[in-house]
């Protein structure tokens, strides 16, 4: 019975793979979380009918549109837009748009595929989607990036409202973006639809907190599980990839809580500060210059820069948290923190380790937290946002950063709780997938074969 299972498992990423050919990640992503339902389909043999599997791995709707826009010199410029709706199961569509280079079609549906778990984790009515362009912001004057977010927006507005689809950010769209995109959207509908988007400004709608929501939330969550270690953050040394939103509120949160961080990175390299970042100066490059995390170096000259990204995982530490984008982590790069002592290791970013880099950690035990746990705190938050929205409520950032905590110490216990059931104890990647994959199922099981 028990191989019965992994086969059926099995022949089922075999067909999604040929019918999805040339998505990679998108089949990582798959093939990750149904590793984790053979375990639950030998328990509860019931959720292997009504084609549950397959309907679950079929978005209900992909969307692909294209955007024209007209640079600052007259020039046309056409990217390609997409939209993945990929489970509604459990409340309207909720996922953050993508804006970056390497945006493609299995990118998007990976993300989409794992926002559809990470929401069922937060105990929150969202259902799982994502969206971007294959547009590169970086270079581009803000009166070209605005009329890059009108034109997205025109035909995005067809297809999204507050209780369909509600967008919020991603790389390469922040604040500034939302603001454009909703702006737009107003302008089409002709109506003040604040729950549309989430990520909003403070001052027409946002809730405070979102903007440090991912960052600060994955550091509550690797602060519950250095506690079930019987440990906590003060005096231990971190390494955070990345040196946008996400990376930047974790630093914040890290350095609250009395742990030091000596490295960040973007895309042109890693800073190492022995006496710990500066937040600070950072702010200063990344935020308000948007400028290369080399010039760190020239705020702060004790720092030393390193041209090869990667290799900032050569850095010891004892919390290694990866911030940036997928597979940015891999088995070389998991062997060497494993070497250094690394303790815990919690994905910022969504998929940064690679299925090897996983293997590596989990073998070698150390604590492993899945991005679909670690940083559902964003997506929390926008779902707080659009309560806020509904209720035409504001609250503060105080009582609002107390939810974000108690949202993620729930998480948290879903996830060990869940693996002890499943005789996995302490594997928070079995936890996490498991108890994502039982909300979804159980919800998809009632509605009908929809
Ligand atoms: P940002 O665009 O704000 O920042 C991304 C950062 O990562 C930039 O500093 C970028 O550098 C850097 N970067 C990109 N590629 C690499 C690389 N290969 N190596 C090192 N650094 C790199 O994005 P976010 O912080 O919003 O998102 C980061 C990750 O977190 C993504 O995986 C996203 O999906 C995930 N996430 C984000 C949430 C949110 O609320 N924002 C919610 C949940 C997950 P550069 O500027 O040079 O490109």
């Amino acid at each position: 019975m028990d191989q019965y299972f992994d086969e059926r498992v099995e022949s089922i990423f075999q067909t999604i793979r040929k019918r999805n050919a040339g998505e990679p990640e998108f089949h990582q992503a798959v093939r990750e979380l149904l590793e984790s339902v053979a375990v639950v389909l030998k328990r509860h043999p019931h959720y292997d009918q009504q084609g549950l599997l397959q309907r679950l791995c079929e978005p209900e709707r992909q969307i692909i549109f294209r955007v024209p826009w007209i640079d600052d010199e007259g020039n046309i410029h056409v990217n390609r837009g997409f939209r993945v709706q990929y489970n509604s199961v459990l409340g309207p569509y909720k996922g953050g748009l993508r804006f970056h280079p390497s945006v493609n079609l299995s990118i998007i549906k990976f993300l989409a595929f794992e926002q559809i778990f990470k929401n069922a984790l937060t105990g929150m009515p969202i259902g799982g989607a994502k969206g971007g362009a294959d547009f590169d912001p970086k270079g581009r004057s803000d009166t070209e990036i605005m009329r890059f977010c009108q034109s997205f927006m025109t035909e995005l507005h067809n297809y999204i409202g507050q209780y369909t689809d509600v967008p919020a950010g991603d790389i390469g769209v922040g604040g500034r973006e939302i603001g454009w995109l909703f702006g737009q959207y107003k302008r089409m509908r002709n109506s003040y639809e604040s729950g549309v988007l989430t990520g909003k400004g403070t001052s027409w709608g946002g809730s405070q907190v979102r903007t440090e929501a991912t960052g600060y939330g994955l550091v509550y969550f690797t602060q519950e599980i250095l506690k079930h270690r019987g440990l906590d953050f003060d005096g231990q040394t971190a390494v955070v990839s990345g040196a946008g939103n996400v990376a930047i509120y974790s630093v914040e949160k890290i350095q609250q809580l009395g742990g030091e961080v000596v490295a960040m990175s973007d895309s042109t390299g890693f800073v190492y500060d022995p006496e710990g970042i500066d937040l600070a100066a950072m702010l200063e490059v990344k935020l308000e210059r948007r400028g290369r995390i080399v010039d760190y170096c020239a705020l702060v000259p004790r720092a030393e820069f390193h041209e090869q990204r990667h290799r900032i995982w050569t850095v010891p530490c004892d919390v290694a948290l990866p911030c940036a984008t997928q597979n940015e982590l891999d088995e070389v790069a998991a062997e060497t923190l494993v070497k250094n002592g690394v303790k815990v290791v919690a994905e910022g970013a969504n998929m940064p380790c690679t299925p090897e880099a996983i293997r590596v950690f989990r073998a070698a035990g150390v604590a492993f937290g899945p991005g679909k746990a670690a940083n559902a705190g964003g997506v929390a938050t926008s779902a707080l946002e659009m309560q806020q929205n509904a209720s035409r409520d504001s609250w503060t950032f105080e009582y609002t950063e107390e939810r974000l905590a108690t949202i993620m110490k729930r998480i948290h216990q879903r996830c060990i709780g869940t693996a002890a059931e499943y005789g996995y104890a302490g594997d928070y990647l079995m936890g996490a997938n498991i108890a994502g994959f039982r909300k979804v199922a159980d919800a998809m099981l009632a509605l009908g074969i929809i």
